[in-house]
């Protein structure tokens, strides 16, 4: 049986390769592979139907990556969060811990594309405890989130270290892996993860599904053994032009993950990352695609739209304007956009009436 790490080691990294499988000049392509790596596992290769579709916008490098502009490599400021390299803590109680810099597929539109499969970046293990070490000394810090490159991507073994290294800091109560590996390396949620990481309770896996077509039976399969396993999971969506900036794209990727057991959490503006321009949608364009959701498909169904704010100020939700006015009487307008008053009453309960 192929294992998932020869899956893993047959990824498509060659632009060459993929020219001659499409029929397309490679030079443009190895331009931009020589600045940012390119890797397509096959499974997410052959989702790819035509060149251009949207599985094939998310994995393969695109002349666009180059285009300049004003962006920065780190908008987040993540760098200037790290106390340590692995660590990222920018709210009081939860941080991330960086497990490495490496992923089955480098999304084109990745927030970390200054790191994700740059050899130059490449994080030790010594230094992944060197973070745990400061997540030990922080007792304010509840929530740990393994994230990367993609966690999953490191072995049994070495995962399960970091598990019980975190799970024995008694401040630590719940942790979570952020991993795309279930949409492009399925295969790699085996049957011996699994059992390992049920014992890390309570266990959150975020996902990262963003089209309808990958939602394959072997995504379900993986996403089934998670689920059965009792790890709770959520799925974060990057909302990216061309690829599924449509509520006829959008709404059947949310019920599908629904379907799957999976809850959609986020739904991400774009952060402005240099080389990403080409996915930007307006801001506009995201609340009117939630709102166009709200009322057609189930409330579990549709996550929150949020902002990552440049610099480091963290996420902020944004809504559809569905309040209209406030006072003694709040005029809401709704899905369908009718405006409704609604009387705004809350209890007396200091008053002497009922005496
Ligand atoms: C998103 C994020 C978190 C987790 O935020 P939640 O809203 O709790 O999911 C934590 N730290 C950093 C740096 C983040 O970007
Ligand atoms: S899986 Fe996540 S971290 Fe890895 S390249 Fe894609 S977006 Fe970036």
């Amino acid at each position: 049986m192929e294992t998932w790490q020869q899956s893993l080691h047959d990824g498509l990294t060659d632009p060459a390769e993929l020219a001659r499988r499409f029929g397309l000049d490679p030079a443009p392509l190895a331009a931009v592979v020589r600045r940012y790596p390119m890797r397509i596992t096959p499974h997410y290769l052959q989702l790819i139907e035509a060149p251009g579709d949207p599985i094939w916008r998310q994995c393969v490098a695109d002349p666009a990556e180059l285009a300049v502009d004003e962006l920065t490599d780190d908008p987040l400021a993540e760098e200037n969060l790290s106390p340590v390299p692995t660590v990222i803590h920018r709210y009081p109680d939860r941080a991330v811990l960086l497990t490495g810099n490496d992923c089955a597929v480098y999304c084109r539109f990745c927030t970390r594309k200054r790191r994700v499969g740059c050899r130059s970046g490449a994080l030790s293990f010594d230094a992944v405890l060197a973070g745990i070490d400061y997540l030990a000394r922080t007792p304010a810090v509840r929530d740990v989130l393994l994230s990367g490159g993609d966690p999953l991507l490191l072995s049994d073994a070495q995962l399960q270290e970091i598990l019980e290294r975190v799970r024995r800091l008694p401040q630590v109560e719940i942790i979570r892996i952020g991993t795309r590996l279930p949409v492009t390396l399925p295969e790699r949620i085996t049957d011996p993860l699994v059992t390992m990481l049920r014992r890390f309770h309570p266990l959150f896996v975020n996902t990262h599904f963003n089209h309808p077509r990958e939602l394959t039976p072997a995504a379900a399969e993986a996403c089934r053994r998670l689920a059965d396993a009792g790890i709770v999971l959520g799925n974060q969506t990057v909302l990216l032009r061309g690829v599924n900036d449509t509520p006829e794209v959008m709404a059947p990727l949310l019920t599908g993950l629904l379907r799957l057991r999976v809850r959609p959490y986020y739904l991400h503006q774009m952060d402005l990352v240099r080389g990403t321009g080409h996915f930007r949608t307006r801001v506009e364009e995201g609340m009117a695609l939630v709102q166009a959701l709200r009322g057609k498909v189930s409330g579990l169904a549709i996550p929150h739209y949020v902002i990552d704010l440049p610099g480091g100020k963290g996420k902020v939700p944004i809504q559809p304007e569905y309040l209209q006015r406030l006072g003694d009487t709040v005029t809401l307008r709704t899905a369908a956009g009718e405006l409704v008053d609604y009387p705004n009453l809350a209890a007396d309960i200091y008053t002497d009436k009922c005496r």
